[in-house]
């Protein structure tokens, strides 16, 4: 489904990746861990298509994306893949359901109802109207979730998804995680918290911009698939 093949991201003469090479297959659940300032983001955004390497080659089932034109990313992010921030980056002025329709804007024509089973796959119908000031910290990341979700993405990427909730919130996040993972998503999850990195299949360390190390969760409880 995704494959690095040694791929670099240099800024002057800091190589923020350096030659990273990963193959990530559909349905897997995949953590990313590593000091402030290893990369990890600079991953992710690349992967998202919001970013592209200075060098290699980023295949997106097949395609190699570090090609493609700006607009074709755009594309292909909107079509395939999920976003889920630190920041949650939720419009201020709209409510929850305007916010998850959002996402779906751009992607087809706004739906209310689908965004609000969005709402509900994330236990937040009763929540619908509110405004984010108006949500909790947990309930505002669960409707970025419901906003990655909408466009039934191939890939789901978070960036540190529960670095600023509590950890009753954490659990509601991982187990939304594991749903995703249920259906079929492939996941790949950034964070600081050894917790919520176990409970993926494995997990990546990357080191001054290198992939150093990889753990493999022997006790990975979810179904695999692959294709
Ligand atoms: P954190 O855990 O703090 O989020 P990170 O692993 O996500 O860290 P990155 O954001 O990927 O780290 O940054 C990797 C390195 O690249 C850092 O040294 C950062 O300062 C540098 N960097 C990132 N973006 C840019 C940019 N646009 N221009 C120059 N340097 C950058
Ligand atoms: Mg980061």
């Amino acid at each position: 489904l995704l494959e690095l093949k040694n791929v670099y991201k240099i800024y002057g003469d800091l190589h923020a990746l350096d030659d990273v090479s990963l193959k990530v297959e559909k349905g897997e659940w995949v953590s990313i861990m590593g000091p402030s300032g290893s990369g990890k983001s600079t991953m992710m955004n690349i992967i998202g298509c919001m970013d592209k390497p200075s060098k290699g080659e980023v295949l997106l089932d097949g395609v190699d994306i570090s090609k493609e034109s700006k607009k074709n990313l755009t594309n292909i992010r909107r079509d395939k893949i999920g976003l889920i921030f630190q920041q949650f980056h939720l419009v201020n002025y709209l409510t929850a359901v305007e916010n998850v329709m959002l996402a779906q804007y751009y992607h087809s024509i706004p739906d209310e109802k689908e965004a609000l089973e969005a709402l509900d796959r994330v236990g937040l119908a009763d929540r619908a109207k509110h405004l984010p000031s108006q949500l909790s910290g947990g309930e505002q990341q669960r409707v970025c979730v419901a906003r990655a979700l909408i466009n039934y993405p191939e890939i789901v990427l978070a960036d540190e998804p529960t670095g600023n909730l509590d950890e009753a919130n954490e659990e509601v996040v991982v187990d939304l995680f594991h749903k995703l993972h249920d259906d079929g998503t492939t996941l790949i999850v950034v964070t600081h918290d050894p917790e919520v990195a176990e409970v993926a299949q494995r997990t990546l360390v990357l080191r001054s911009g290198k992939l150093s190390k990889e753990v493999v969760n022997e006790n990975f409880t979810g179904k695999i698939r692959f294709d």
